[in-house]
């Protein structure tokens, strides 16, 4: 893929995008990044959906989005619409349509904007997996005229339409051509974008949404990436779906948004967690505000960035010490840390040293920080500067909030000079609320990990133990996939298709499986989307209907309605049937 894209993503520049009108709340340009979340009642209970939807504005939504999920449900908009205004309220309504064309019709003459997921808007799953040149065009004539009636009402009602691609929901027909790749997805946006433009249709907004934060990160990406390729510059939504509650959903949410904001990707975000949805808002205010924060001015033109943003590689290093080369990435407390840096041989690279100020270390080592000095800030190293670095240094990069724009130029000098030290990114924080933590250091982190950046990872803050700066350096491991020590729970935010307690089973399945080491349950609330969309889960616990659960081992649906007070004891026996379960 195209260099640009690559000197963009290093010179941090945001994505400009054209400005789309959703109501009174512009989206894109130069607005500023809108926080979004979704309600989780039934549709047709006008009050409970209102009340909830006020929440859900009082906590700061620019945006609320309804699922409608039939033709009564997308009617009903228009009186929760209705009684939101009476009662003061104006902010702009989302319809989120799956399967449903009929539906979207209905939604896009009430309310704002129209979520639709290409991957099912019109095609259904036959078992087809190949298909003929001559077949794949006529099924892209049947996707145009079957949306042709949509965009008719959306451009009389001045609705926009997000075409929403969600990893692990693509059709049959471009599952059979690109698979379900993170290139599968954006073709499946690309080909809608095209329909709409086709019909001279453009207040659309983007998304690549999945569990999996690689997959969000690359196919975001790669979307921006083909969009400047062809020209367009429709806004994006950001967002990590099934991310779960808690600290884990938090840090999952934090990193893949966090990454991409970084990037200078993104113009909306919703953060999605198993949890009262009034309860993502403030989230999503934090990532949007400490990743502004990250934002650095400075203009550091540099050789090209050298790492492909489509694909995860880890940066080759050689192994010192367990760190490095094949170690999985390692967790560090500034305590140890310093301890291990005083008795062996590392290179510490501090901001004052990046500024010229005197080293901490006391060895011999000031030669080879003035020399990262230099290269950081000339970017003209001689050879005989990069000799004199040691090849047996681990390094500890220490920028305390330099930015991700100086950390990339660090780690582009390393990679183009073919130095292979190991690098321990340190970070210090002062926050004593754990939530503000968590969600920082996913942000800070994430970015470099997900391009294979880190060897190892340190957080230093006085307010909060040892175990808890483990338990989250961990979390950020495991969220962004690159070590996994622990059970992993892809669960869905739930919506007006849920009907059972998710999040009572969410934390019965949590307190009684969290031993379960690599495994990985997944939570949805409901078996239209859920099967689909719980990735590589080994098991799944899904919503079938008024209190009922089905139970999956992988793909295939195991038992089948049962009653949700008995479904947690009877997921253990399946993953006890199944030679997964080890005593806690
Ligand atoms: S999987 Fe969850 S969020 Fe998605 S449609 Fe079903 S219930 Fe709603």
């Amino acid at each position: 893929m195209s260099v640009s894209y690559c000197d963009d993503l290093f010179t941090f520049n945001r994505f400009l995008t054209r400005e789309v009108n959703i109501g009174n709340i512009p989206l894109g340009g130069a607005n500023p990044i809108r926080i979004q979340s979704m309600t989780n009642t039934d549709t047709l209970d006008t009050e409970a959906t209102v009340l909830q939807s006020i929440r859900m504005i009082e906590a700061g939504s620019e945006y609320v989005r309804i699922t409608a999920q039939g033709i009564k449900e997308a009617n009903n908009l228009a009186e929760i619409k209705n009684l939101l205004l009476q009662r003061g309220y104006i902010t702009p309504l989302i319809a989120d349509i799956h399967f449903n064309p009929r539906a979207a019709e209905v939604a896009a003459a009430i309310v704002e904007k129209v979520r639709i997921n290409p991957g099912n808007y019109v095609d259904r799953n036959t078992g087809k997996f190949h298909f003929t040149d001559l077949e794949y065009s006529d099924e892209l004539k049947r996707i145009a005229d079957r949306l042709f009636p949509l965009i008719a009402i959306c451009k009389q009602h001045h609705t926009a339409i997000r075409i929403g691609t969600n990893h692990g929901s693509l059709s049959e027909r471009i599952l059979s051509r690109y698979g379900d790749t993170p290139k599968g997805m954006v073709e499946s946006a690309m080909e809608f974008i095209t329909i709409c433009r086709g019909f001279d249709f453009n207040d659309i907004v983007l998304s690549m949404k999945s569990s999996n934060i690689k997959v969000m990160v690359q196919s975001t990406r790669l979307l921006v990436a083909r969009m400047k390729e062809e020209g367009m510059n429709y806004p994006i939504h950001l967002g990590v779906t099934e991310a779960g509650d808690g600290e884990d959903g938090r840090i999952k949410s934090a990193g893949g948004i966090g990454a991409l904001l970084q990037d200078g990707i993104g113009d909306t975000i919703r953060v999605s967690l198993t949890e009262d949805p009034e309860l993502e808002l403030p989230v999503a205010r934090k990532i949007v505000d400490f990743t502004k924060s990250n934002s650095s001015n400075l203009n550091l033109s540099t050789e090209p960035y050298p790492i492909d943003p489509f694909n995860y590689n880890k940066r080759n290093s050689i192994s010192i010490n367990n760190i490095g080369g094949n170690n999985p990435v390692q967790i560090y407390l500034s305590e140890d840390l310093n301890k291990e840096t005083t008795s062996k041989n590392y290179l510490i690279v501090t901001k004052s040293s990046l500024r010229g100020g005197t080293p901490k270390q006391s060895n011999d080592s000031n030669q080879k920080i003035d020399c990262f000095t230099s290269l950081a800030m000339t970017k003209i190293a001689s050879q005989s500067e990069l000799n004199s670095i040691n090849q047996n240094d681990i390094i500890v990069l220490d920028f305390k909030d330099e930015g991700i724009k100086k950390e990339r130029l660090f780690f582009s000098i390393l990679i183009n000079k073919k130095l292979n030290n190991p690098v321990i990114v340190k970070k210090t924080y002062s926050f004593n609320n754990i939530e503000e933590l968590q969600i920082k250091a996913a942000i800070d982190f994430s970015s470099l990990l997900v391009d294979g950046l880190c060897d190892g990872i340190c957080i230093e803050n006085s307010f909060f133990d040892g175990d808890q700066l483990n338990e989250i350096m961990l979390a950020i491991l495991q969220a962004t996939g690159v070590r996994i020590t622990k059970t992993e729970y892809i669960s869905c935010p739930s919506c007006g298709r849920t009907q059972f307690k998710i999040q009572d089973g969410l934390k019965d399945i949590r307190r009684r499986t969290s031993h379960l080491k690599g495994l990985k349950i997944a939570v949805m609330g409901c078996i239209v989307n859920g099967p689909g969309e719980m990735a590589d889960a080994h098991y799944g616990y899904i919503g079938a209907g008024n209190g009922k659960i089905n139970l999956y081992k992988g793909k295939e649906v195991i038992e089948k309605n049962i009653d949700e007070t008995l479904a947690v004891d009877a997921l253990i026996n399946l993953i006890k049937q199944n030679g997964d379960w080890i005593e806690p």
